[in-house]
C-alpha cells in the first residue's frame, strides 16, 4: 500500500485508474489515493510463490534447467529472478552487518570456474577480461558464531584480497584476531592491521599452518 499524507481512517470509493486500481478519497479531508499492491519483484510478472518455489529448488541445490522443468517458469525468467534475489540478498547484507562483535574470523577462498577454464583464455581475454575463467569467491566465518560477515567473488589478486579484508574491517565493532592460510594474495593485503589491531596473531598462525604443511 502507498503511504498517503493522510492519516484518517474513514474513506469512501472514487472509481478507478487508469490501469484499473481502486482509488479512494478520505471523508475527512478529501484526499484522493490508490492503494498499490507491494511487487517484490519490480517489472516481472511471474507469480510470486512460483518465484520463491524456484529460488528454494535452486538454494537446496536443484540444477537451473530441473527448476525449470519443475516450476514452468522460463530458464532466462529465472536466471533473471536469480540476479533480482542476489541484489536483494547484498542490499540486506550491507543494511544488518554492521558494528559485529566477533571472537576469531577464518579467512579462505572457494574455487570454481565461469564459462570455461583459465588456460584456455586467450591472451586477450586473460588481460581484459577480469569476470571469465578461474575464479573465487572470498569467504571468512568466525569462530564462534558461525557468521559470515562479508564475501567477494573475483579473481585471486592482491588487489581483492585487499578489497575484502576492507571491508571485512568496516564491519567490524572492534579488532579480531583473524587466521588465513597464507596463501600469496592474502598474504599482500596489509590492512589486516585494520581488523588484527595492533598486536597481529595472525603472523603466528600463519606460521602454524606453514610449518603444518611442510610436515605433510
Ligand atoms: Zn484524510
Amino acid at each position: 500500500m502507498i503511504a498517503t499524507t493522510c492519516q484518517h481512517k474513514r474513506k469512501t470509493s472514487k472509481g478507478r485508474d487508469r490501469k484499473g486500481q481502486q482509488r479512494w478519497t478520505c471523508k475527512d479531508c478529501g484526499v484522493c489515493f490508490t492503494n498499490y499492491d507491494p511487487k517484490p519483484l519490480g517489472e516481472m510478472q511471474v507469480n510470486l510463490d512460483k518465484a520463491k518455489l524456484a529460488l528454494r529448488m535452486l538454494t537446496e541445490g536443484m540444477s537451473l534447467r530441473a527448476t525449470s522443468r519443475t516450476t514452468g517458469i522460463d530458464r532466462n525468467t529465472i536466471c533473471k529472478l536469480l540476479v533480482l534475489f542476489g541484489h536483494a540478498c547484498q542490499r540486506f547484507l550491507d543494511d544488518r552487518m554492521h558494528g559485529l562483535k566477533l571472537t576469531h574470523l577464518q579467512f579462505d577462498e572457494q574455487h570454481t570456474t565461469v564459462l570455461k577454464k583459465q588456460a584456455r583464455l586467450t591472451v586477450t581475454e586473460k588481460a581484459e577480461r577480469h569476470d571469465i575463467g578461474e575464479m573465487y569467491i572470498w569467504t571468512c566465518i568466525d569462530q564462534q558464531t558461525k557468521l559470515t560477515p562479508s564475501f567477494l567473488v573475483g579473481k585471486r589478486s592482491a588487489d581483492n584480497a585487499r578489497r575484502f579484508m576492507m571491508d571485512v574491517a568496516k564491519r567490524l565493532a572492534r579488532p579480531a584476531p583473524h587466521t588465513s592460510d597464507a596463501k600469496r594474495p592474502s598474504e599482500c593485503s596489509r590492512p589486516t592491521t585494520t581488523i588484527a589491531g595492533r598486536r597481529d596473531t595472525r603472523t603466528r598462525a600463519v606460521r602454524l599452518v606453514r610449518s603444518a604443511r611442510a610436515r605433510l
